[in-house]
């Protein structure tokens, strides 16, 4: 997850037009080009519904955990395609960057067409994260048997490290595929979105709608392209109508010292949204197997004659695959606050309200792109925190 999801991918910035950037990958500003014009303020306060923000308890000694994840990111966009392997029929469906949550559902289907084209009754799925289990379920639920083939099971996939934002176009694409890209991701964008919809309401709320604020200024000079990462395809104008517009609310009508822009979004508890489609899947009769494979030839052993491959950054090794490259990022889980129900945003950090824990995320550090390692940085987590001690310290209410 980038900051921009705060605000623009998370709808923040939807009002406006493309583009403001990211975490680790901003292209621009991250303030919208343009927005709805600041309430007054007696109307910002109705609007706002936020007489009260539970405060974060931001302290380093309540930090339970910090995980790095390697984004499969592809220039081209993801790889989703049917490749023949000898006798067998491999469909990709990998590569997703930093929006495999987000685009799942969508890229899966695809997948499952090109898998029914082969008319086969059941297939194999090699992965079991974000990829693999949509996959699994959109293949049962067409009426395929199914079998998981996988190294590795929620929790130990980097699926799980996500920090849980709707960001669609997340280092999905490098600007120069974009064109090329859009059309399809636009396609995966919306499926994903509408079937996001049929998981709200749901026990233990899977998925769910979140009020976030993106505190403008806080970090001047802040907010730029991450020197060096490449410029990001941006799709956001094309999905203008799939969450709201973003607000801003003038000094005085929020707890937060200034003006703030509130935005809308959808958030994916993951831990609790994982275990249910595993446990969806295994209902329904599919079974899982735990297996890693290091070539390619391996698959051939399988029973199975039509494979989606959803190996995600393992597909680098284990096809040989070297345009996907890894971005790594870091996120910090302090204990959950059931109380504390909206994000938070500035230029360089970024809070989610998630109910496994409140996800702390510094945005902007070089030295990410093409980065494998995967040891957790914990001093650069705990500066995070202390930097929200001090918003939340600055905060009306706290
Ligand atoms: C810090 C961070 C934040 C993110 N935030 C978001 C967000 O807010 N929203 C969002 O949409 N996306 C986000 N992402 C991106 C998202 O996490 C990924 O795009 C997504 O997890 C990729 O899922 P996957 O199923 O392809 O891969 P994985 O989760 O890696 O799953 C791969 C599966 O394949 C198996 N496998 C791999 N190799 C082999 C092998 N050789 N043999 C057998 N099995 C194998 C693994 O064991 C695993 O089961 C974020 C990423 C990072 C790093």
């Amino acid at each position: 997850m980038q900051r921009r999801q705060f605000l623009h991918h998370a709808g923040a910035a939807l009002a406006a037009a493309s583009a403001a950037s990211v975490a680790g990958c901003a292209r621009q500003a991250i303030l919208p080009k343009s927005s709805t014009p600041p309430l007054p303020i007696p109307a910002a306060r109705m609007a706002s519904g936020i007489a009260e923000l539970a405060p974060i308890k931001a302290q380093t000694d309540r930090i339970t955990g910090v995980y790095v994840c390697t984004r499969p990111f592809r220039a081209a966009g993801p790889r989703v395609e049917a490749e023949k392997l000898d006798h067998k029929t491999i469909v990709h469906n990998y590569g997703h960057g930093g929006s495999g949550w987000s685009l799942s559902w969508g890229s899966s289907a695809l997948a499952l067409r090109m898998a029914q084209a082969t008319g086969v009754r059941r297939i194999g799925v090699i992965g079991c994260g974000a990829l693999g289990l949509t996959s699994a379920l959109l293949a049962q639920r067409a009426g395929l048997s199914v079998r998981i083939y996988a190294k590795a099971l929620p929790p130990d996939v980097l699926s799980m490290r996500a920090t849980g934002l709707w960001t669609p176009d997340s280092r999905i694409c490098d600007a120069g595929h974009a064109d090329g890209f859009a059309s399809r991701w636009e396609d995966m964008a919306r499926t994903s979105h509408a079937m996001y919809q049929n998981l709200l309401g749901l026990p233990g709320r899977p998925i769910e709608w979140i009020d976030g604020y993106h505190l403008p200024g806080a970090s001047p000079g802040q907010g730029e392209k991450v020197s060096d990462e490449p410029d990001y395809g941006d799709f956001q104008d094309r999905v203008h109508d799939l969450t709201p517009r973003s607000i801003t609310l003038p000094a005085g009508s929020t707890p937060f010292p200034g003006p703030v822009r509130r935005y809308t979004t959808m958030m994916f508890n993951i831990s609790t949204y994982a275990h249910m489609l595993m446990a969806d899947f295994q209902l329904a009769g599919g079974h899982i197997v735990v297996r890693e494979f290091t070539h390619p030839r391996e698959l051939l052993e399988l029973p199975e004659h039509t494979l989606i491959n959803a190996t995600g950054y393992g597909a680098r090794a284990l096809f040989n695959d070297s345009s996907i490259i890894p971005v790594r990022g870091q996120t910090a889980r302090l204990i959950p606050q059931p109380e504390v129900n909206y994000a938070l945003s500035t230029d360089t950090l970024g809070v989610v309200p998630r109910s496994d824990g409140l996800l702390v995320q510094a945005f902007g550090a070089t030295g990410d792109f093409n980065n494998s390692d995967r040891t957790p940085d914990r001093a650069a987590s705990e500066a995070a925190v202390r930097q929200l001690a001090g918003i939340v310290a600055s905060m009306r209410n706290s």
